[in-house]
């Protein structure tokens, strides 16, 4: 039996922690199963948007004529593109070597536990008196043989196909299927309801169904009855009787948990319904010294969610944090095209939830910037408490919202008022100053409501 002063379980953005409690000069065991860095820097956000960067110089190519320019995409060097992003993901498990020290000891293989405070890695027994577990997910397993998942594409595929379905209408599916599409490969985006991004504001979602389906083929209310793969491509049968032939097919359904990965069978740890670790507010599990954070929680599945919560337990389990995480705003962003930004509650949550709310949508097009982009439909929607013109939720699609949305959670973390946003400075004419009237418009919409209820 090996001791340790902290074992880990997973060493995506938990690698961090092992990183910093080294050099605390605590004995960690790290262990990983596939490669260092997890999900997101091997095949996550950093591939997928390393790829969103040649998809959006496509695009803005393309729709150069709204600006009187003819353009024509002589050539797309697609084996370059996926050449650069595979140099960028080999560089990863090297990379998070050198940023651990000599007091972390790295453990290939899967971890398990034999009980409580006994894990095993290959054939070695290790405890340790705190153990975190940070195991992620991995993609909903895909029905049809030789079909993908996000994770088969990333290092990307050598045979870039010349057509490709991707299934699923969210975030993932979405971002995939912009990029095949705008590189030239003949894309198929095959969707089971008739939304894209559901998760979105109804409002957003549907302003980026309008914008998106512009440039990208997708159906609705479909679903693939069955997809044989033979001579190098798929011979996909949908569920209206149409069959087609593609060389590609990528499933983006979901993710599942790691969670059955981990024998909790011999530990007093418990899931939760969909099979995500359980947990309390100190990110403790039912076994008093094992943790759970990130995605392996089931609760954000972000990166930067991942990145907050594992900060905070160290703080927690070497400095000396006593408070639990409070994020009451998560944001979050789909960088397809165009792009969305979200933080807070939707519309249709506020309803579900009973809260009084009060919403305002306002055109970007009050902006100079915004009117030399040339497209007419970024809009700015808030979810406000008419009470206390606390800003409930915050949803923008047009370019750069992701960026755009940062002054809005600067408020919301610091003093949530929406007249905040309305009093602020902005530069003239800079893009985020299309949100000056949409906070001038909210705070209208506030005080309106207000005189009709004769507040
Ligand atoms: C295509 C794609 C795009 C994404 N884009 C974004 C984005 O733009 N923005 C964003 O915020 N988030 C994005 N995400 C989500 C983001 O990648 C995750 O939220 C983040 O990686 C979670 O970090 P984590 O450390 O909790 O888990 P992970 O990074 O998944 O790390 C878990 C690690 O545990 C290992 N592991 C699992 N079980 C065991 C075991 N039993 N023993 C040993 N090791 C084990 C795994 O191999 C993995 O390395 C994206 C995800 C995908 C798939």
């Amino acid at each position: 039996m090996q001791n340790f002063d902290l074992i880990i379980i997973g060493a995506g953005r938990a690698s961090n922690i092992a990183a910093k409690a080294g050099k605390l000069g605590k004995k960690v065991a790290l262990i990983e199963k596939s490669t260092l860095g997890g999900t997101c820097p091997n095949r996550g956000c950093v591939p997928s948007k390393l790829l969103i960067g040649y998809a959006q110089k496509i695009r803005e190519i393309k729709e150069s004529k709204k600006h009187f320019i003819r353009a024509i995409i002589d050539d797309i060097d697609q084996e370059e593109i996926f050449k650069r992003t595979n140099e960028y993901i080999y560089s990863v498990e090297e990379n998070y070597k050198k940023k651990l020290n000599d007091n972390v000891t790295i453990f290939k293989g899967e971890g398990s536990f034999l009980d409580n405070k006994i894990v095993k890695v290959n054939n070695t027994k290790l405890t340790a008196p705190k153990i975190i577990i940070a195991t992620g997910t991995r993609p909903t397993k895909v029905p049809f043989e030789n079909a993908w998942t996000s994770d088969d594409i990333f290092p990307l595929i050598k045979e870039i196909p010349d057509s490709i379905t991707i299934v699923g209408g969210g975030f993932i599916a979405c971002e995939l299927a912009n990029f095949f599409d705008a590189i030239g490969v003949e894309t198929t985006q095959l969707v089971r309801g008739d939304t894209l991004l559901e998760n979105e504001d109804e409002e957003i979602s549907e302003i980026f169904k309008e914008q998106y389906c512009k440039n990208v083929n997708v159906k609705f209310n479909i679903s693939i009855k069955n997809a044989l793969y033979k001579n190098n491509s798929f011979e996909i049968e949908l569920d209206n009787d149409e069959t087609y032939k593609n060389d590609a097919l990528l499933f983006a359904i979901g993710r599942a948990s790691n969670a059955d990965t981990l024998k909790l069978e011999n530990t007093n740890i418990k899931l939760n319904e969909k099979g995500f670790i359980k947990r309390d507010e100190f990110f403790q599990t039912d076994v008093e010294g094992v943790y759970v954070v990130g995605d392996a929680s089931g609760e954000h599945m972000l990166q930067h969610a991942a990145a907050f919560e594992m900060n905070h337990l160290f703080k927690m389990l070497f400095e000396d944090e006593k408070e639990p995480l409070k994020f009451k705003y998560m944001p979050h962003a789909v960088f397809s095209h165009p792009e969305v930004a979200s933080v807070g509650l939707t519309e249709k949550k506020a309803k579900e939830q009973n809260i009084k709310y009060v919403t305002s949508t306002t055109s970007w097009l009050a902006s100079a910037k915004a009117q030399a982009l040339k497209i007419k439909y970024p809009r700015t929607k808030f979810i406000l408490n008419p009470d206390t013109y606390e800003i409930l939720g915050c949803h923008l699609i047009g370019y750069e919202s992701a960026t755009m949305i940062h002054q809005v959670l600067a408020i919301m973390h610091l003093q949530n008022d929406i007249r905040n946003l309305k009093e602020m400075l902005y530069i003239h004419p800079a893009l985020s100053e299309a949100l000056l009237p949409a906070a001038v418009q909210a705070v209208k919409a506030i005080h309106e409501y207000k005189e009709s209820k004769k507040i």
